[in-house]
């Protein structure tokens, strides 16, 4: 291949992963075409439907990223779903590179005898809808007082954070507010929060615990023991030293109690068709006790979506590596589908950016042998039912949006993947 004319290269997903790749990719070949395919019509994946409604300082990455797709060469196609719009054989017919960074969106069912008991959610079942990429509010109206949180990540304390939260601290948030004032309609009066991890060893940071002291109203307790042979730097004593601020802060009259268990695992929801409760062990104690609960919310991880028609015949492509993002010279995947549900926003920037230089090094020492001239967006429009919505359009939906929040929110979005498209195709 020669590496003087500009290639045709699809990105498919636009969260952050896809994006930090046209990015890194854009920087070193500007004049190449970059085509970002989303299944979704709006851009930017778990930033726009994982990240929690109150942390827009973290969803503000996006801008960088509009920056990006106002580039001529660099092009957003959304509402296309690879795999079953277009085929992934198709799509390497005519683009020279294609990278796959399609995430691991399905949240992870805890595995345990009453895990399809009603009033057992995951954590998906809430933050998708705060988010608006789901109408369901349902489940907001009946978690009921009492309620156990079982795990012990970052996720988990977005959970409790909006458990614990009242009106006000939602002001600049883009909440999808029929789901708030559904939960704030009946909230709960006790959180808590099992973590099979011991506290040394949770996967929460130290800064999202903290953050939990300024909601008022709360008292906190925690069964964890001291320890003083830590070294005060280090991420377990930082962990330590937030969780004993919690517990320490005076809460006369809290309107909500949160209990954190650590080193104790859920070993199984009990009730006939409904949750009534939930046997837990404790790992230092080797005790076993019942305790009662109106509704469980695990937050226990991420996985692929296996049921995704783009992995039907590839289910080799969710196999988790640490290792390259070369699938073959010409096909590479990036983010968390490539390296597993792990890792924050930056995370995926480092891997999308060696993803990038695998890539221009393949271009770069010829391994991509396919000469064939390739059409890239314009030769598989014919495949299409439907035009893809382009970055312009979504820029007009994302406007709309805006000017629509409410007083006290940043933006209000539109529910549903056909809203948006309809917003985006319709210029009032
Ligand atoms: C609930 C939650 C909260 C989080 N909060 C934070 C936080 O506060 N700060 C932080 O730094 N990190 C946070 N993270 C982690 C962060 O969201 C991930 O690290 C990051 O989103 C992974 O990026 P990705 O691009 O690999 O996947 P994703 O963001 O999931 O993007 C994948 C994209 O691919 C698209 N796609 C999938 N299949 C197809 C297909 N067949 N065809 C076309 N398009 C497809 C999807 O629609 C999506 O847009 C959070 C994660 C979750 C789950």
């Amino acid at each position: 291949m020669t590496t003087d004319k500009p290639l045709q290269i699809a990105v498919v997903g636009s969260g952050p992963s896809g994006c930090f790749l046209a990015q890194a990719l854009n920087r070193k070949r500007p004049d190449d075409i970059i085509t970002v395919f989303d299944q979704l019509a709006a851009p930017y994946g778990l930033i726009r439907y994982g990240v929690a409604t109150d942390h827009q300082q973290t969803k503000s990455i996006t801008r960088q990223f509009d920056r990006l797709f106002a580039k001529e060469n660099v092009k957003f196609a959304g509402n296309i779903e690879i795999g079953a719009d277009i085929k992934i054989e198709d799509l390497r017919e005519q683009f020279d590179v294609v990278a796959l960074a399609t995430g691991r969106p399905n949240a992870r069912q805890l595995d345990i005898p009453g895990k399809d008991l009603d009033g057992v959610y995951t954590a998906a079942d809430l933050i998708y809808s705060l988010n608006s990429f789901r109408g369901k509010t349902d489940v907001f109206s009946t978690l009921g007082e009492h309620i156990v949180l079982v795990g012990g990540g970052n996720v988990a304390l977005d959970i409790l954070r909006f458990l614990i939260k009242e009106h006000t601290d939602y002001d600049g948030s883009d909440v999808n507010d029929d789901a708030l004032e559904a939960y704030l309609g009946a909230p709960v009066k006790t959180v808590t929060v099992l973590n099979r991890s011991s506290i040394d060893e949770a996967k929460s940071d130290s800064a999202m615990l903290r953050e939990l002291g300024s909601i008022e109203g709360v008292r906190f307790t925690s069964n964890h023991a001291p320890e003083e042979d830590l070294d005060e730097k280090s991420a377990a004593a930082r962990r330590r030293s937030a969780v004993d601020s919690l517990v320490d802060t005076q809460t006369s009259a809290p309107r909500v109690e949160v209990a954190f268990r650590f080193s104790t695992a859920p070993e199984q929801f009990l009730g006939q068709d409904t949750l009534e409760g939930i046997q837990i062990h404790e790992a230092e104690t080797q005790l076993r006790s019942e305790i009662y609960a109106d509704s469980a919310i695990t937050a226990v991880g991420f996985e692929a979506d296996d049921k995704s028609p783009i992995y039907k015949g590839h289910e080799d492509l969710m196999r988790i590596t640490e290792d390259s993002g070369r699938i073959e010279p010409g096909f590479y995947r990036t983010g968390w589908l490539k390296r597993g549900a792990v890792g924050t926003i930056p995370a995926n920037r480092a891997c999308a950016q060696g993803v990038a230089k695998e890539i221009l090094a393949d271009i770069d020492e010829n391994r991509i042998h396919d000469t064939a001239e390739k059409s890239g967006l314009d030769g598989l429009r014919h495949r299409l039912a439907e035009e893809p919505i382009s970055f312009s359009q979504w820029v007009l939906a994302n406007e709309k949006e805006l000017n629509l929040a409410d007083v006290n929110r940043i933006r209000k979005k539109f529910v549903g993947q056909r809203d948006i498209i309809a917003q985006a195709t319709t210029q009032n």
